[in-house]
C-alpha cells in the first residue's frame, strides 16, 4: 500500500513517504493540513489529510513479476529433477510448487485490499 495525493495544479499523482494505517494516524505525522511541492510541476500547495488516499502502487506489479519468475524457477527445477534424476516425488511436487507463488500473491493482495479499504474508509 502506498499513500498518494493528486497535485491541485497538474493532477499528477504524488507519493507520501510516511506510513500510516489510516488518516487519523497520518494527521498525527503531517497535521490536518500540510504543504507539499509537486514533484512534476513544482507547485507548492496546501493539502488536507482527506486529499490523501491509499493505492496498491507499483508493489502490485513487482509482486506479479516475482510470482511469474518464481513459477518458472520452481517448475523448471522440479521438472528437471523429475526428468533427469527420475525423481518421482518431483512429479507430485510440481503442481504444488506451481500453486504456491499465486497463493502467496493472492494472500498478499487480500491483505493489501484490506489495508487500502481501511485507509480510504475514514474521512
Ligand atoms: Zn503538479
Amino acid at each position: 500500500m502506498v499513500l498518494v495525493f493528486n497535485c491541485k495544479n497538474c493532477k499528477s499523482t504524488n507519493r507520501i513517504t510516511k506510513r500510516a494505517n489510516d488518516r487519523v494516524e497520518l494527521s498525527r505525522f503531517l497535521g490536518d493540513t500540510f504543504v507539499r511541492e509537486c514533484r512534476f510541476c513544482g507547485e507548492k500547495e496546501k493539502y488536507s489529510v482527506n486529499d490523501v488516499y491509499a493505492t496498491k502502487g507499483l508493489w502490485s506489479l513487482i509482486f506479479i513479476c516475482t510470482t511469474v519468475i518464481s513459477i518458472i524457477f520452481i517448475s523448471t527445477y522440479l521438472y528437471d529433477s523429475f526428468t533427469e534424476a527420475k525423481n518421482v516425488q518431483a512429479k507430485f511436487l510440481l503442481p504444488i510448487g506451481i500453486a504456491i507463488p499465486p497463493i502467496v500473491y493472492f494472500v498478499w493482495l487480500q491483505g493489501q485490499k484490506k489495508l487500502i479499504r481501511n485507509f480510504n474508509r475514514f474521512f
